[in-house]
């Protein structure tokens, strides 16, 4: 396929070689590792987005520093191997790791939180570590370090270390450290606990509406209808999309770069717009393209189960489908063309 210049294409093709790459690696002896994109771990020199609010993540890996004066927040670990990066971004700004007080994340998936260990003891200091804290429904999948996911669970490409979450957050609840607030929406889906972040940042005097995107994908082989380890999953997301066009947004951002065009902002930030970020409309657009893409997931989903079930399905017949990428079968009626591949 050629490169596509749609963001949300490239995202989902990047994705889904992730995971094909994912399952090359698990024809390999021990150990086993998931692919790792590598803009997921190229550095991105780190700054100030708005107010007390920074970025000290990677190219396509999102984390970021919320100062306060009694200490910090920083919102997702990353990668094993992502705390060193996060650390040398923090120190760039003229923080130290044992000042982050607060440890969150974004969805309790391994390029998120597979870091949180080993960020916890970077931020221990002479003191206690900071506190971890992690929606109810993802708790059981951080502290199993990935055995408890209902999707990726038995994959061991896909596991981290466990670590003990200290505080279990709730729909709507608020973290607060001095003077700054974060709001944990649940929008739930791509994970069970997946966690929008909101907050205000200030910007010259003006209060700024920050939304950090959780997850609003339906990753490959999710299956919408009728899991069994997580029946709720299409009403979640359904929920979840109801949520997010909630949220009032002028800085958009969320748990990857691609979502919210990162690089692009950063460069327009760098060359002298401080207003790079403030990005509403975009917001506007990524939630109503990725609410499109779950309802046509979905449906996609209802009329194969449908074909499936029809006494005309004549031969279940391996066959690619539209992203060229996975061999699923084909329900070709007798005289009509499959309804899932056109053939
Ligand atoms: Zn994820
Ligand atoms: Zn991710």
């Amino acid at each position: 396929m050629p490169p596509s210049n749609n963001p949300a294409t490239n995202l989902d093709r990047r994705f889904i070689l992730t995971l094909l790459a994912a399952a090359a690696a698990n024809a390999l002896p021990t150990p086993l590792r998931a692919a790792v994109d590598p803009e997921w771990t190229t550095p991105l020199p780190p700054f100030r987005i708005a107010g007390n609010l920074h970025y000290v993540g990677s190219r396509d890996l999102a984390s970021y520093l919320i100062t306060t004066p009694r200490g910090h927040i920083l919102i997702n670990s990353n990668l094993t191997t992502s705390p060193a990066q996060i650390r040398l971004s923090v120190e760039k700004l003229g923080f130290l790791m044992p000042q982050i007080k607060i440890l969150l994340i974004s969805h309790a998936h391994y390029d998120h939180c597979a870091g949180s260990s080993e960020l916890l003891k970077l931020t221990a200091g002479t003191h206690a570590p900071a506190a971890y804290m992690v929606m109810d429904a993802d708790v059981p999948v951080v502290e199993s370090g990935g055995k408890a996911d209902f999707q990726y669970g038995r994959r061991p490409e896909f596991l981290f270390p466990a670590t003990k979450v200290n505080r279990t957050l709730h729909d709507g609840e608020q973290v607060t450290l001095a003077d700054t607030t974060l709001t944990a929406h649940k929008t739930a889906g791509h994970t069970q606990g997946c966690t929008t972040w909101t907050m205000t940042a200030q910007e010259a005097g003006k209060p700024l509406n920050v939304v950090i995107v959780g997850g609003p994908y339906v990753p490959p082989r999710y299956n919408l209808i009728d899991d069994p380890l997580y029946p709720d999953m299409a009403a979640d997301f359904a929920q979840g999309f109801r949520t997010l066009s909630s949220l009032p947004c002028d800085i958009f951002l969320g748990a990857h770069g691609q979502y919210f065009d990162l690089l692009a902002k950063f460069g327009r930030k760098q060359a002298g717009d401080a207003s790079a970020f403030v990005d509403p409309d975009g917001y506007r657009s990524f939630v109503a393209g990725r609410q499109k893409d779950f309802e046509a997931e979905l449906a996609r989903q209802k009329l194969a189960r449908r074909s499936r079930n029809s006494p005309n399905t004549i031969a279940n017949v391996p066959h690619v489908d539209m992203f060229g990428f996975f061999s699923r079968i084909c329900f070709s009626q007798k005289g009509k063309t499959c309804a899932i591949c056109d053939k």
